[in-house]
Order: C-alpha cells, then sequence, then structure tokens
C-alpha cells in the first residue's frame, strides 16, 4: 500500500526483493499521483506497476483518509492478502493497516515506532495510530523499538534498519552517473545549500511561511529550493512567491537529480523526515526546521541540528564543523532483506 512520494522510496527498497518470496500486489492510494511527485519514482528506482489505483488525493486529511479508507475496503476483501504492508506515516499508511485490521487482516508496518512526541502534527497522529493497529512493528532504530515498548504495542516488533538507507546507498552511483543536476542549475559541489520544506507546520501557515522565507533569505551563498507543489501553492496563496529574493526554485526534483544535489550540498535544511536521514548517511550537515525530530540519532551523533525556523540558529548551525564520526545508524543497506525475511516468517506462521 503506497500513495505518496517518500513511500515509493521506501517501496522500491522491499517491493523486488518481496516478489522473490511473495505474491506481492501495489495499491497505489493516490495521494502522490502527478508526473513529479509519483510517475520518475516509479520510473527511476524501478517500482513495479500497481494493479490497483484509487485516485483518492486532495482534500483535508480526514476527507483523504476516509476516501482511502471506503478505496481500500473491497480491494482487501477482493485479493483477502495474508498481510497488508504499509510504510511511513501518511494518511495512506495509517486508511492502509486500518482497512487492513477492520477485515480481520494482519498490517505490517515499515517505519514503526517514530515518535516526534508533538502530537500536533498530522504525521505523530498516523504514526501512533498506524502502529496500535499493526501486527508487525518493522523498525527503523533502537529508539523506535523503546518507543514502541514504553507504549505497549501490542504488534510484533523486529528492527530491521531502515528501507530509505537501502535505497539511497544503492543508488548514489547510478545518480553520480546519470545526474547532471548540478550543471543544469549551474551550481559547484560544496558550494551551495540545498533546502526542503512542505511540513503543514511550516507552511499552512502564512505567519509561520513569511519567517520560513526570511530564514532563506538570509542564508549564506547560494540556496536551491526544488518546491514541493503544497509549498508553491501555499507561497503563491501568502503572495510570497516573489519574496525569495536569490533563493533558486525548482519544480520538485526526480531522485536521482535530488541524491546527487544532496550529496554534493554544503549542507541540508529540511523539514523532511527522509531528508534528515539521507544528509545523515551522505555526511552532509543537516539542519532541520522543526522544533522536534523523529530522527534523533542524527542530532545526537552532530549531524543535525532542530532550529525550527530561528534564523540566528540556522545561520550559526552552519557554521558548525561537521564532526569527524559518523557511526552506522540505520541498517547499512540491509533493511529491506529484513523486512523481507520478517514478513515471510510472519505470514508462513499464519
Ligand atoms: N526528494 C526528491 N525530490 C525532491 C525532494 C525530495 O526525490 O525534490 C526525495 C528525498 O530524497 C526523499 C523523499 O523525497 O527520499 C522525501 O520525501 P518527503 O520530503 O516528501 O517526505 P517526508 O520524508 O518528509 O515524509
Amino acid at each position: 500500500m503506497i500513495g505518496n512520494r517518500p513511500q515509493f522510496v521506501k517501496a522500491a527498497a522491499v517491493s523486488r526483493r518481496l516478489r522473490e518470496r511473495c505474491d506481492e500486489q501495489i495499491v497505489h492510494t493516490g495521494q502522490h499521483y502527478d508526473d513529479e511527485l509519483s510517475r520518475i519514482f516509479f520510473e527511476e528506482l524501478g517500482v513495479p506497476a500497481p494493479s490497483r489505483e484509487l485516485h483518492a488525493g486532495g482534500g483535508t486529511n480526514t476527507a483523504q483518509t476516509a476516501r482511502i479508507l471506503i478505496g481500500l475496503e473491497p480491494i482487501i476483501e477482493e485479493l483477502r492478502p495474508s498481510l497488508v504492508l504499509v510504510y511511513g506515516d501518511t494518511n495512506s499508511t495509517l486508511a492502509g493497516a486500518l482497512a487492513a485490521a477492520q477485515a480481520g487482516v494482519p498490517a505490517g508496518h515499515v517505519e514503526a515506532g517514530m515518535r516526534s512526541f508533538d502530537r500536533g502534527m498530522p504525521e505523530e497522529l498516523n504514526r501512533v495510530l498506524t502502529d496500535h493497529a499493526s501486527h508487525l512493528l518493522l523498525c527503523s532504530t533502537e529508539t523506535a523499538m523503546r518507543n514502541l515498548e514504553r507504549e505497549g504495542a501490542a504488534g510484533e516488533a523486529h528492527l530491521v534498519g531502515d528501507v530509505m538507507a537501502d535505497v539511497s546507498l544503492a543508488f548514489r552511483e547510478i545518480a553520480a552517473e546519470r545526474s547532471k543536476v548540478l550543471e543544469e542549475l549551474g551550481v559547484e559541489p560544496g558550494e551551495y545549500l540545498v533546502v526542503t520544506a512542505h511540513r503543514a507546520g511550516n507552511v499552512d501557515d502564512p505567519e509561520r511561511l513569511r519567517t520560513l522565507v526570511e530564514l532563506l533569505r538570509a542564508l549564506p551563498g547560494q540556496v536551491v529550493f526544488p518546491l514541493h507543489p503544497r509549498t508553491r501553492e501555499r507561497l503563491e496563496a501568502a503572495g510570497l512567491t516573489n519574496e525569495l529574493g536569490d533563493v533558486k526554485t525548482t519544480a520538485p526534483l526526480g531522485y536521482l537529480d535530488f541524491l546527487q544535489l544532496a550529496r554534493h550540498a554544503r549542507a541540508v535544511l529540511t523539514d523532511s523526515g527522509g531528508v534528515q536521514k539521507e544528509a545523515y548517511l551522505l555526511g552532509v550537515p543537516c539542519v532541520t526546521l522543526r522544533d522536534t525530530t523523529e530522527w534523533v540519532e542524527t542530532v545526537e551523533a552532530g549531524w543535525n541540528v532542530l532550529v525550527d525556523l530561528d534564523r540566528d540558529a540556522a545561520i550559526a548551525a552552519l557554521e558548525r564543523d561537521p564532526p569527524t564520526e559518523r557511526p552506522e545508524l540505520y541498517g547499512g543497506g540491509h533493511a529491506a532483506e529484513r523486512v523481507c525475511e520478517v514478513v515471510a516468517a510472519y505470514t508462513q506462521r499464519l
């Protein structure tokens, strides 16, 4: 069950491997459906084509979750899978786990146990509720395992590592060969900053969005900002598009271009969970435009600094030298193998 950009990346790690052991059917909920956020990820990363598509994108979180739930019920009824696998923390994740549980089918949650402890984030609600509806909890980190234990989650928890790390490691050299993004944008390795921002908490409120724009304008050197459609829309609605000054905005990039651009950046500034992890794996310092993170190990290791939208704190964070050490945190590229082993063993026991 997949539906948005980071989920296509996660499925790229798991799907082909899973098909070596099980009959996998992909359901695309349509949360992201355009070429830039969907099609290119299937093509570049070789995600198998979905066998069902729901076209349930758009609308509020509640409306979208409801539409996905309604769309999934007959599909689960028809396919009667042994397990429904969901990824991450989106509306598709929660709806997938809930629809499965209500149909009496076990759900497996990849990236279980992640917590920001900020219930104001729609993603946090999705994480908590999905974990408590799932039978199989596939965790990226020890911290996630501890979070689930503390909450008394009833499902079976396994530490598998992080499947996004598998993709980042596997595609790094492919991106280096195929992507011309640095030349296309006219930037030099090590001399620019990459920004991504699209969390509701940063872009939905025009005042917060203005603070973000001011922060970006104050950053030193060349800034490249691939705009998520949500952010582009909110900037336009708030009349802030022309306030970005010298910040170089682009359309959302494909995975290979983004990987190559992030890899050679001086630092990354982001409110994305996936991008915080990817920066760490690439050895690129990260400045997180939030005051909490689920990926606490990157902060503890000294590679990530949480600044919320504090301009001076962001600039100070960029002046720090990165640590000399970068411990292996996310499974070293073997997470999908472990997910498939655990899923195969679990379904055989049913
Ligand atoms: N990404 C991309 N192009 C971009 C920005 C991000 O391919 O222009 C990738 C990034 O490498 C990561 C994923 O999209 O793998 C993160 O997605 P997003 O930030 O939408 O999700 P989050 O992690 O915040 O849930």
